[in-house]
């Protein structure tokens, strides 16, 4: 069997976490497999970095934020082939322009074209343990770019596809996905199973446990994927095609604290504004989730919507050089602020669900800003305050605890 095994920050944030990944993954290879390992940087090292980047530049080039990203996942998976090293198994680390891990050119947000398998499969073949840095590529200008926070998950999918592995193991810090984040939520309960569409959900509207892309892709390739704890041996969640979930109105809560609100007030009421906003920040890479937009004044309107907290600059400064061109009197934003969800492939043929929501809301007096529904989640926009109550309540509301 070939098999892909990611680990999270966490799964080897010092020396014997370390040791115990290379002991796990040695179990593998004694059996005769060909094992790939898929590494994140050391603990909160990626947050580190940001950090000294912004005590140079409060808004640092994105080419060279991640020519020091990309630098985090080299020392892992180093150190990683030197515990194999005194393990005595061969073992090699390889980072993604050594395995031409071919990128879209954006950088921090760049997407996964291609990889050459070549070199992967050759050090396969002489019984290595191949570990390669998560998180990174390489574009066509040869420099460095990497997928976005927490895009190792998606690295190890890609892998996977590409070498067609038997199995593609997430090896994290809780052992499986549950019905919200169980570090909030004590109470949570696992899932066996969960489907790409409602782990897409999940995974898009906060719930870090997988990165968005990585579900993306594994759907599309038809990788099936387990979430485990690299510190147990409990049995994790796999997410595949046709789960069987179990006939919950609601599968989950999620929370995302990493969410903005921008206001573009007054602008004309005629055809081309909607365009003009969203257009300016689609071609800087800014995603857009939530919007509403005011029935409209007279000839005037207002349009409001959700960015990561983490584009709130980059979004304000584009839109108040283009404030004329979109005719906005005024741009307002606010950061404190929070996504809550739902998430259910059952709440399909259910007309309650949303209703349930508000009261459980409202029980806990918490006012609702904003709202949006797709076929299988509804999201609310919430003072981030107030998310970790919000969530806890809606979970409980809906039966979802242990
Ligand atoms: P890693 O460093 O291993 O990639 P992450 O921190 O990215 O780990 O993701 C794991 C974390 O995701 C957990 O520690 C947990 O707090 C969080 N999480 C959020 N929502 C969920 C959920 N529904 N199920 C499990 N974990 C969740
Ligand atoms: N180290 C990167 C991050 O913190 C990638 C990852 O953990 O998946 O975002
Ligand atoms: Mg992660």
């Amino acid at each position: 069997m070939l098999i892909v095994k990611k680990f999270g920050g966490s799964s080897v944030a010092d020396k014997d976490k370390i040791f115990n990944v290379a002991r796990r993954c040695m179990e593998d290879y004694e059996k005769g497999h060909q094992v790939v390992v898929v590494l994140s940087a050391m603990g909160k090292t990626t947050d580190g970095l940001i950090a000294k980047a912004h005590e140079i530049d409060p808004n640092p080039p994105k080419r060279e934020l991640d020519m020091l990203l990309v630098t985090g996942e080299q020392v892992s998976v180093s150190l990683m082939a030197m515990a194999f090293h005194v393990l005595g198994v061969p073992a090699i680390s390889l980072n993604a322009a050594q395995v031409a891990m071919r990128t879209t050119s954006a950088y921090g947000t760049a997407k996964l074209k291609r990889i050459n398998t070549e070199r992967i499969r050759h050090e396969l073949e002489n019984r290595k343990i191949v570990i390669i840095t998560g998180f990174q590529g390489i574009n066509k200008y040869e420099d460095m770019t990497t997928l976005g926070r927490g895009g190792s998950d998606t690295t190890a999918v890609a892998l996977a596809a590409a070498l067609h592995a038997d199995a593609c193991e997430i090896y994290t810090d809780v052992d499986g996905v549950y019905t919200a984040d169980p570090h909030l939520v004590p109470n949570a309960r696992k899932l066996s199973e969960v489907s790409y569409d409602e782990m897409l959900e999940f995974a898009s509207l906060g719930a870090k446990v997988l990165h968005n892309r990585s579900v993306e892709m594994a759907k599309k390739y038809g990788v099936q994927l387990v979430v485990l704890s690299s510190l147990t041996r409990a049995e994790g969640t796999v997410v595949k095609e046709g789960a069987k979930m179990e006939r919950m109105l609601v599968s989950g809560v999620a929370v995302d604290k990493n969410t903005a609100r921008i206001s573009v007030i007054g602008v004309k009421n005629e055809p081309g504004i909607a365009f003009k906003i969203f257009n300016i920040l689609a071609r800087n890479h800014v995603n857009v989730d939530i919007i509403i937009q005011s029935v409209g004044r007279e000839d005037r309107k207002d349009i409001s919507f959700t960015v990561a907290r983490t584009d709130l600059l980059e979004a304000m400064t584009l839109l108040n050089e283009n404030k004329a061109a979109i005719t906005a009197q005024d741009i307002t934003c606010e950061e404190g602020v929070a996504k809550v969800s739902i998430i259910g492939a059952g709440m399909l043929s259910n007309p309650g669900v949303a209703a349930k929501m508000f009261e459980a809301l409202y029980s806990a007096n918490v006012n609702i800003k904003m709202i949006a529904t797709s076929e299988i989640r509804i999201t609310v926009l919430i003072d981030e305050a107030d998310a970790n109550r919000a969530v806890r309540t809606v979970h409980d509301a809906f039966d979802l605890a242990d």
